[in-house]
């Protein structure tokens, strides 16, 4: 890249935002804008609407576990229907766009269909096209494998597209568009007097995704940590919408901050799993996880007696298969009924005396903690499904003390 060349921008924009045709006319109008403010923009595209999950049921008709390549073929087109409709709207307007697909941007990836992870990426095409002045859309969610098999990047994939995108093309910043308006410090839901967050650090953000913040992907937010890359959360259809920044580095440092030390945000996944294993080692618990798609531990502590864990299941096909595999001699409690309330705020899990005063608040409704666990930027309530609501809100209340 010359020094000349215009600053580049990476839109994302996702399933609902890209909804009908009349909210993708909408998106080529600001796209178009964008490049006329001097910019070179790469817009990434999710599937319409609940188009990925209309093309899973339509293979499961066929049988309930269709072959994982042909899946991937199918899933992938979701996309690619997206990128080629933007595309026309935005060339109606007058400017000059081309789609591409995963692996004509150059997303190379592992070779594992559904959940294949990036492992290179050669976007020639994209620097090409955008040296021509062209606004590029990319299909999310997909590249292709060192085998040239089409593979799938595992579901909410196109952030992780965008993100690697914008740092393989150095790109200003990366803007993550959907249907809320940011990053909060609860679900509004559950917390009724929950703020959007202005911004906030991206070792904050890596925590509240790993804990089951779905506004952003993980992995996704673990790669612009890395690549000190500026992510922007914000709503597709509103102009005024300021959104979340999420800052790449680890400023205000330490020091600054340790006089006031308290959660940014409090977080809960969708579907977790509790495990209590007893006279079992580390490495044998790992085994039976990996033997299981899509269970991921949120937390864990290992000790002589046995192992506590906490797992993320939201992209687990098969919860029972994943019980089947724990040996129920070691099984002292497997419980599904249980949620992580986490709150999560740059060094709180290194500081007694938060974690003390949150404990006694917790314990002062009434409320069984199952489990606590600690992180240097998270602290972690295992409680019933039936006290999230009520442990939430008490541990809401630190956050602007
Ligand atoms: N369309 C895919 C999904 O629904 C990927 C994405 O939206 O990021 O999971
Ligand atoms: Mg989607």
């Amino acid at each position: 890249m010359d020094e000349h060349s215009r600053p580049i921008v990476i839109q994302k924009y996702g399933g609902s935002s890209v909804a009908t045709i009349e909210k993708l006319e909408a998106i080529a109008d600001r796209v178009v804008r964008r490049q006329k403010d001097g910019y070179g923009v790469v817009v990434v595209v999710s599937a319409m609407g609940n188009k990925t999950d209309e093309l899973l049921r339509l293979a499961r008709q066929i049988t309930p576990e269709p072959p994982a390549r042909e899946l991937d073929m199918l899933l992938s087109t979701g996309e690619r229907t997206t990128m080629a409709l933007l595309s026309i709207a935005i060339q109606k307007r007058g400017a000059q766009s081309i789609s591409f697909t995963g692996s004509q941007s150059g997303i190379i990836t592992t070779d594992s269909h559904s959940h294949a992870r990036i492992i290179s990426v050669r976007p020639y095409r994209i620097q090409d096209e955008l040296e021509r002045n062209k606004i590029v859309i990319v299909a999310g969610f997909q590249g292709t494998s060192y085998k040239n098999e089409i593979t799938t990047l595992g579901r909410g994939g196109s952030d992780m597209t965008a993100i690697a995108l914008a740092g393989a093309l150095s790109a200003e910043s990366c803007e993550i568009y959907s249907d809320v308006d940011g990053v909060y410090t609860a679900d509004p839901k559950v917390v009724l007097d929950a703020q959007k967050l202005d911004e906030l650090s991206s070792a904050e953000m890596i925590e509240m995704a790993q804990h089951g913040a779905k506004v952003l992907h993980d992995e996704a937010v673990l790669y612009a940590h890395r690549h000190q890359i500026a992510l922007y959360a914000k709503k597709s259809h509103a102009e005024k919408s300021s959104g979340t920044l999420i800052r790449p580095d680890g400023w205000p440092d330490y020091a600054l901050k340790a006089a006031q030390i308290h959660p940014t945000a409090i977080v809960t996944a969708k579907k977790t799993m509790f495990v209590r294993m007893n006279d079992t080692n580390t490495a044998d618990f790992l085994d039976i996880l990996e033997h299981c798609d899509g269970a991921r531990v949120m937390d864990m502590v290992a000790s002589n007696g046995g192992i506590d864990a906490l797992l993320d299941i939201w992209n687990c096909p098969d919860e029972d298969a994943l019980k089947a595999r724990i040996d129920p001699a070691h099984a002292g409690c497997i419980r599904c009924d249980v949620r992580n309330v986490t709150a999560v705020g740059l060094d709180i899990g290194r500081c007694t005396d938060i974690i003390r005063k949150m404990n006694q608040a917790v314990s002062e409704l009434g409320v069984g903690v199952i489990a606590l666990f600690t992180q240097p930027n998270a602290v972690t309530f295992v409680v019933t499904l039936d006290d999230v609501a009520a442990v939430s809100n008490v541990l809401h209340a630190f956050i602007t003390q």
